[in-house]
């Protein structure tokens, strides 16, 4: 049987890379991919464009990662934003920044980075096993044997795990990391859906679905305090909200959810106007409009399916024209205007969540290195580490931050 110096479980963003760099520093590599592709979730990534970065400082990296953004230090430093740009633009894949530092290959498609991806695993003479799926690792004194679930063997000097979290399942990311993980002793921290969309009680929400906000302000409240707040674009789904403002806000909310059965999600409509601001627009349109349907002018101030339901909240007839609108509905038209409510009960699960948060626990891998603690020689990359940060091109580079440095390591343990 043959042995490598690396074998690398996984081909996605971090096992690719991690299989690329020890292929370029001359060590014999072998690339497990269950699937007969490398990268599927990359596909779906930024909708098929693939954000694959941010040119934000690393420390700003770092912060989006919350409290494991610390444990990221090292290998954010060791392959930088920069350094993956300045990689893929050797391989021919130029690359441009959009709003908030959000990079993207200038083809707008996510294929194209596989493709570079694919051309340096070849330039770096990585053998790849597609339709590998690896499920046990062994340590046989130095060496690895490894066993995939058709019973084939491989063994190797050194292994970096880098199969992915347990969210979208269908790009073959089913959590088999973890479980590998688990059976080498380590302890995996809470899985947790991150970027997912929230669920609310309110059933009414389902006539919303579709209905897009931009440049709205979300709060979340427990009793009178405010917990979080933000201002961006929200859709209404059949289940409760989603959009990019409730995305990147979803793992500080499940979080929350840990604690308190539910939370108030009060949407102000109107952020760039303060309450008597509105107050005064709305009787100036009462003015000028004239006697008319309160219906009908609400669909200035809000996309027309929305009117309907907020009236319906409100209890104020849909026929009711403005003449005919008491002070005390004026107030509550404002309020909610305000501050539109509903109550936040939990999320997708984790299968439809875009990263996985939890995994194995930071406390058993060394952050200058990534190497398992617990069993010298196996190493860590990717998603299935510990933590995950809000959207705008930080987890992909955390794949490839992680999986340059597992393999600048491991291949410096292999004569
Ligand atoms: C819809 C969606 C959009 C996203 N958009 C962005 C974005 O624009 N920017 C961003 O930064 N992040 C984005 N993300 C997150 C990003 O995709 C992940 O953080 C990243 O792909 C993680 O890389 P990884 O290599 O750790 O895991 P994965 O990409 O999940 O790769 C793991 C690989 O391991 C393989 N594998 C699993 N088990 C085994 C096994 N037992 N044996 C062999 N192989 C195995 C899988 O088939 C897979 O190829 C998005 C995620 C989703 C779901």
């Amino acid at each position: 049987m043959k042995t490598y110096d690396i074998i690398v479980i996984g081909g996605g963003a971090a096992g690719s890379m991690a299989a690329i760099r020890a292929g370029q520093l001359k060590k014999k590599v072998l690339l497990a991919e269950r699937n007969d592709s490398i990268g599927r979730k990359i596909l779906i990534t930024g909708k098929g464009r693939c954000n694959l970065t941010n040119t934000a400082d690393i420390d700003v990296f770092i912060e989006k990662f919350g409290k494991p953004g610390e444990f990221l230090r090292t290998a954010f430093y060791h392959f930088s934003n920069q350094d993956l740009i300045d990689l893929f633009n050797s391989l021919g894949l130029e690359t441009k920044s959009e709003r908030q530092g959000r990079v993207f290959p200038v083809t707008d498609k996510a294929a194209s980075v596989i493709d570079a991806l694919k051309k340096a695993l070849a330039e770096s003479g990585v053998e790849i096993s597609y339709g590998t799926r690896i499920n046990e690792i062994a340590k046989k004194g130095d060496l690895f044997g490894i066993v995939s679930d058709d019973g084939r063997e491989f063994r190797a000097k050194k292994i970096i795990l880098a199969a992915g979290g347990a969210s979208y399942k269908a790009t073959g990311s089913t959590g088999d990391g973890f479980v590998i993980a688990e059976k080498l002793g380590h302890k995996i921290a809470l899985l947790t859906p991150g970027l997912v969309p929230l669920t609310v009680k309110e059933a009414w929400v389902k006539e919303l679905q579709g209905v897009a906000l931009e440049n709205i302000r979300v709060a979340f409240e427990y009793g009178k305090k405010r917990l979080m707040s933000d201002i961006g674009e929200l859709m209404f789904t059949h289940f409760g909200v989603s959009g990019p403002l409730v995305l990147d806000l979803s793992s500080k909310v499940m979080e929350i959810l840990k604690e308190h059965k539910e939370i108030r999600l009060l949407i102000d409509l109107k952020p760039g106007l303060r309450q008597e601001q509105l107050e005064s627009k709305l009787l100036h349109k009462f003015k000028v409009k004239g006697n008319i349907i309160l219906k009908n002018l609400m669909k200035d101030l809000l996309p027309q399916r929305l009117v309907e339901r907020f009236l319906r909240n409100l209890r104020i007839r849909e026929d009711l024209k403005t003449n005919q609108v008491t002070q005390a509905q004026r107030r509550a038209i404002i309020d909610t205007l305000k501050g539109f409510p509903m109550t936040v009960t939990g999320s997708l699960p984790i299968e439809e969540a875009m990263v996985t948060g939890g995994g194995i626990s930071l406390k058993e891998i060394n952050p200058r290195t990534m190497e398992s603690k617990l069993v010298p020689g196996l190493y860590f990359a990717g998603e299935l580490i510990e933590g995950a940060a809000a959207s705008g091109g930080y987890n992909l580079q955390q794949a490839f931050s992680t999986g340059h440095l597992a393999a600048s390591e491991a291949a410096k343990c292999v004569k």
